[in-house]
């Protein structure tokens, strides 16, 4: 019988932190060595766990899918990363910080989890610095920053439009020197299948060598899952193309829950679809919005081109319906609102796209400094469109982009499996049911550096460091799992392509389990995704052998999991009978479309436990506000 405890210590919210930490069990150095670590992921949070694990001196094992570390997807963040510095002195604080977030959230994280992680942002933009992580600077010298959806203050830190990439390559160049010190043993092309449990828990892992597809097991007495989010279940998402959720799926499983899996942003900042055949999407930062406008034509179906559109004939939605924040509305706000104006018929051309235009700033900046500030954004939009956004206004359409659900963990990061941590993406920890922007990357390098270094300690203070024996008969057999998984797949063989199945997946969730829901739409959308699985077992093509390298099968076991995934999403959309953040229900809301949540029937934390394909059991954690008042959220 599982109980859930969030293990959130008690105290005011501002020590709560600092008291665990101080009263957390400690390791001796000494013993330190003597406690293997497995890290599954090397993007932001596993990259930043391990060099920080390494360097504290326990024994870690790395593993990616990625021929190098540094291919984590982590690498695309444009944007920035969030820390309350408040170098501007316009009002920002760790509170506010914290307060954006929750709110940004919709009032569905936990809060203890949301202040810590506005406590420790600024230690990590110190930690960068200390690496070398080149952030834009003033004239002056000091850090440059620039304003996100959902603040109305300047705290994200960025390095040009490549800030995930900047981060990595600190983490990186700190995991490689513990790496050559014999710290760290990194696995490439490794794929993680299943963790391995012993005695109720969490002991190691079984990976399929992706060069050779040989199985091979490694044990270790603490897992943790570092390995992003499950956007790429759309199909067309802003993620990498090999971003899968089978680390997660698998782990849940094989016990752990899965937390809020319905919780998923769409990005309103993305190039709009352009046809069938394409196989993923392109983000525009969210920092465009700082400087550019967003707007459609007031008439319906209107194809002038946008120049031939006069300015009263325009209308700046955001603007116009949030007057505060205007062109910073939080994501989902956003996404829903072009959502609208599309519905209408007045996107470009009656079409699924809006204007995001510079024009303004343009005139008021200069050219060069708009160049300066967005220059490689707007090279690769020019690139990709061939049209030129210092012309011509850039044309944009929310796309799935980040997942705020993930597998349960309680405040120390742990899943309700003993010994399995997950961190980053992988976790439902922070956000709610809506991220704020630049927020992802200081959730990651926050799990990684400042929270599970400690917890991981508290949980081994407890442990023996009895070596596990990878022989045992928990690995072999979850070693025999993998291998009829595998001839299952192959022998299939089918009419239909890995992708021909997943698209219709994607299909299915973009337009049921998407920007809005509905009760009869996600009714039928379950047993939709649950017939496409049954069509996907009977009816899919999967070439060549286990023993080789086989990309078909890879994405085979992955789309796999995203068909339960998917099922999973609708049945948790179903039952959240309420609108809040990014999971809007078209049933709950006011007379101009703003979400109504339902805070007395559902305040808590959805965390599903796997029963078998197509049934799971609720579990609810209770989310308690000490130091926020549930308010409505207004962005007005
Ligand atoms: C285009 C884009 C731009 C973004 N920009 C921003 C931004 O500006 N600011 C911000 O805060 N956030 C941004 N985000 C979100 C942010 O980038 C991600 O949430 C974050 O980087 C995730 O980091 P992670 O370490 O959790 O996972 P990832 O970086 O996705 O790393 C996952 C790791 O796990 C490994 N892995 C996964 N499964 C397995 C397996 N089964 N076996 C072995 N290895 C496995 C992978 O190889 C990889 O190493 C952006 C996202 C996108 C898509």
């Amino acid at each position: 019988m599982i109980q859930l405890d969030s293990k959130v210590p008690s105290g005011h919210i501002s020590e709560k932190w600092t008291n665990h930490k101080f009263n957390m069990k400690l390791v001796n150095p000494a013993n330190k060595r003597k406690f293997d670590v497995i890290i599954v992921g090397t993007g932001l949070a596993g990259a930043s766990a391990a060099a920080t694990l390494g360097e504290l001196g326990y024994k870690v094992k790395a593993f990616t899918y990625h021929d190098s570390s540094r291919r984590a997807h982590s690498i695309a963040a444009q944007g920035g990363i969030n820390a309350a510095k408040n170098y501007q002195n316009d009002g920002d604080s760790v509170y506010r910080l914290f307060y954006d977030t929750i709110k940004g959230g919709d009032f569905r994280s936990r809060e203890a989890n949301t202040y810590r992680l506005a406590e420790v942002s600024n230690n990590i933009i110190d930690q960068c610095v200390a690496q070398g992580v080149p952030f834009a600077r003033e004239y002056g010298g000091t850090l440059a920053n620039r304003s996100f959806g959902g603040a109305q203050v300047s705290r994200t830190f960025y390095a040009r439009g490549e800030t995930g990439q900047q981060l990595l390559l600190g983490a990186y160049s700190s995991l490689n020197r513990q790496i050559k010190l014999g710290n760290v043993e990194i696995y490439h092309r490794r794929e993680m299948l299943e963790v391995v449990i012993v005695d109720g828990k969490a002991k190691g892992i079984t990976v399929r060598n992706l060069l050779t597809g040989e199985i091979e097991s490694y044990a270790a007495q603490a897992v943790i899952l570092a390995t992003g989010g499950y956007s790429n279940v759309y199909f067309l998402s802003t993620s990498a193309m090999l971003c899968n959720a089978t680390a997660a799926w698998r782990a849940h499983k094989t016990g752990a829950l899965f937390a809020n899996p319905c919780y998923t942003q769409i990005h309103p900042t993305c190039l709009p679809v352009h046809g069938e055949g394409q196989s993923k999407l392109v983000l525009m930062s969210e920092s465009l919005r700082n400087d550019g406008r967003v707007w459609v034509s007031k008439k319906v179906n209107d194809q002038r081109p946008p120049n031939e559109i006069p300015e009263d004939e325009r209308d700046y939605y955001l603007e116009r319906r949030y007057p505060s924040f205007g062109n910073l509305a939080p994501r989902d706000v956003s996404s829903r609102s072009a959502k609208y104006v599309c519905d209408e018929g007045r996107g470009i051309n009656g079409g699924k796209a809006v204007y995001l235009d510079f024009a303004d700033a343009i005139k008021r900046l200069g050219e060069h400094v708009v160049k300066e500030k967005y220059g490689n954004l707007f090279e690769m939009y020019e690139n990709i469109m061939d049209e030129n956004p210092y012309k011509v206004p850039m044309k944009i359409y929310p796309a799935p982009h980040y997942t705020m659900g993930g597998l349960w963990v309680d405040y120390n990061l742990m899943s309700n499996i003993p010994g399995l941590f997950v961190a980053g993406e992988a976790n439902f920890s922070d956000h709610g049911a809506n991220r704020l922007g630049a927020s992802a990357l200081m959730q990651g390098l926050a799990d990684g550096y400042f929270v599970i270094p400690y917890t991981i300690g508290n949980y081994f203070g407890s442990e023996k460091p009895t070596k596990v024996d990878v022989n045992g008969s928990e690995f072999k057999q979850s070693e025999e799992k993998i291998k009829e998984n595998t001839n299952k797949l192959l022998s299939i063989n089918g009419k239909q392509t890995v992708d021909e199945i997943h698209k219709k997946l994607g299909h299915l969730l973009i337009d049921k389990v998407g920007m809005s829901r509905d009760d009869a739409g996600l009714k039928k959308v379950i047993k939709d995704i649950a017939d496409l699985r049954e069509e996907f077992w009977q009816d899919v093509k999967v070439v060549g052998k286990g023993e080789e390298l086989n990309q078909t099968l890879e994405r085979a076991g992955r789309v796999a999991d995203f068909l339960e995934l998917g099922e999973l999403m609708a049945v948790d959309a179903l039952n959240r009978d309420e609108s809040c953040g990014a999971h809007f229900r078209e049933e709950h809301q006011t007379e101009d479309g703003e979400a109504i949540r339902n805070d007395k029937d559902y305040a808590y934390v959805a965390a599903w436990e796997f029963e078998e394909a197509g049934k799971w059991k609720l579990h609810k954690e209770e989310l308690e506000f000490e130091s926020v008042e549930l308010a409505t959220r207004s962005y007005k």
